[in-house]
């Protein structure tokens, strides 16, 4: 789903110091400084390898690459392709993956890992197609699981796959997590969808504005402080919007195509003419599976990167263009660790066995989850009361007793969704038990968490 970008200093006033200072700065100068170094430095040369295997980065016709400014960066920085840069990644990525001749078991739920004595032996999974548990035994293991902003439901930038179950089950067996508190909302996502407008529609000139039309924002300041300026506004009665219109048919055409398309077809809006109505919504979370900079949790043999990992880089707060370059650099550098430990050929074959909810009384536990993500968002979203979070806390805490003694009604093994759903809905109770926790250890504002 990225659209923005992909930071890299390649040329020009920019520097690799810059891109370690507007880092550091934009988290709140929270983050860890030798992660945010590693990250940077090793920036140039993650393009350079994209660019070898094939991504369709757009590029000048001298064949330089072009590069925008996100909110928060001193310089034009991010990489991109159109708007499309995640889609681009993802499908050169896959494709290498495929002709390397790696093995993907698609449709297969991650339901537990084989932790014992402080050792990760591999994984327990259900097959969806089948209906039929697998255990996967491994050397080493690397979770790449993604995020968890979906436990905002409606109210979230995200698709419904980050719903935290990785994490969440990383926590249930003993792995160390930190910096739970900090969940990124981003500024413009669609009122009605909370579908992401790019920040690139900001770093080419976009304008915020209110129902009369005043402009109240640094637009390109960091995500943290332009979303509590919109946050504001709506709590003062307006709308707010995203204006787009004087920037062309042929520039939207060319640079953000994307952007057209979802609000002509979700907001009923052509920003080619009118401004677009926008709200802030759940988008990234910072924190996650505590890693160190090889990538290593704190269980030997397991491996985290990408959104679902710590490394502690984003600090409070992630500069855009950071995450995508922070999977790519993070996740090789998790995979090179995984494979170069990989001395003995033995591995553990541990038994894990899971109960699954067939038995037992059942539940429509779908009100539940919409309740969740209401609660979240009305008393644990930009502007966060210690108050409201205790009462928050406490019913997260008893909705989560109650889930773990149902039962679900379809008893179909093979594609059973209403299973897949309720194990997702127990992680992001966990999950979001474990943030509301987190935010209220927290007293003082920083960065994504401000206490109001
Ligand atoms: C709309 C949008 C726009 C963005 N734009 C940008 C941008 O321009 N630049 C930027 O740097 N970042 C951007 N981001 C952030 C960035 O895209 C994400 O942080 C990044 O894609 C996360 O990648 P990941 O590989 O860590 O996780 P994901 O891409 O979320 O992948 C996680 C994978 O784990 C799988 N999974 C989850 N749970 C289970 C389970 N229980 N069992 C089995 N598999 C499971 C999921 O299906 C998924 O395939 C954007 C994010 C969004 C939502």
């Amino acid at each position: 789903m990225a659209q923005g970008g992909i930071n890299a200093v390649l040329s020009g006033e920019d520097s690799i110091q810059k891109h370690i200072e507007d880092t550091f700065n934009a988290g709140g100068k929270l983050a860890d400084k030798e992660a945010v170094r590693i990250l940077c430095e090793h920036a140039p040369e993650t393009i350079a390898w994209l660019d070898r295997l094939g991504v369709p980065f757009s590029k000048c016709d001298n064949g330089a690459f072009l590069q925008r400014k996100l909110g928060g960066a001193k310089y034009p920085r991010a990489c991109y392709s159109q708007d499309y840069t995640g889609l681009k990644l993802l499908h050169t990525l896959n494709d290498y993956a495929l002709h390397a001749g790696c093995n993907f078991l698609n449709e297969h739920f991650l339901l537990d890992l084989l932790v014992e004595e402080n050792s990760c032996h591999g994984a327990l999974f259900w097959d969806i197609k089948r209906g039929a548990e697998v255990t996967v035994y491994a050397k080493n293991t690397v979770l790449a699981g993604g995020g968890f902003a979906k436990i905002f439901g409606p109210y979230s930038t995200n698709s419904t796959a980050q719903n935290g179950d990785i994490v969440a089950i990383a926590h249930n067996n003993g792995v160390k997590l930190s910096n739970m508190e900090f969940i990124q909302f981003h500024p413009t996502a669609l009122k009605n969808s909370s579908i992401l407008i790019s920040e690139s529609a900001r770093g080419a000139g976009g304008k915020l504005i209110n129902s009369k039309g005043e402009r109240f924002v640094d637009e390109l300041q960091p995500r943290d402080v332009v979303s509590r300026a919109t946050y504001q506004q709506i709590e003062k009665g307006e709308s707010v919007f995203l204006d787009i219109t004087h920037l062309g048919a042929a520039f939207v055409e060319e640079n953000l195509p994307q952007e057209r398309k979802l609000a002509l077809l979700y907001e009923k809006v052509d920003p080619l003419t009118d401004p677009i109505p926008i709200k802030p919504a759940a988008h990234y979370s910072m924190g996650g599976i505590s890693t160190d900079t090889k990538a290593q949790t704190s269980i030997n043999a397991l491996y985290a990167a990408g959104e679902c990992a710590d490394t502690g880089l984003h600090g409070a707060n992630r500069l855009g263009g950071n995450s995508l370059l922070e999977l790519i650099v993070f996740g090789r550098i998790a995979g090179k660790n995984a494979a170069l430990s990989c001395t003995d050929t033995r591995h553990k074959t541990l038994t894990k066995t899971i109960t699954l909810p067939f038995e037992g009384e059942t539940l429509n536990f779908y009100p539940w989850r919409h309740e969740l993500s209401e609660q979240l968002y009305q008393d644990a979203s930009i502007v966060k009361d210690p108050a409201k979070l205790a009462k928050l806390l406490a019913s997260i805490r008893s909705m989560k007793k109650r889930i773990a003694q149902v039962a679900i009604n379809d008893k179909n093994l093979a594609y059973n969704t209403e299973l897949i759903d309720l194990l997702e809905f127990k992680n992001a109770l966990t999950v979001a038990e474990l943030y509301v926790e987190s935010a209220l250890k927290r007293k003082e504002s920083i960065g994504a968490h401000y206490v109001g």
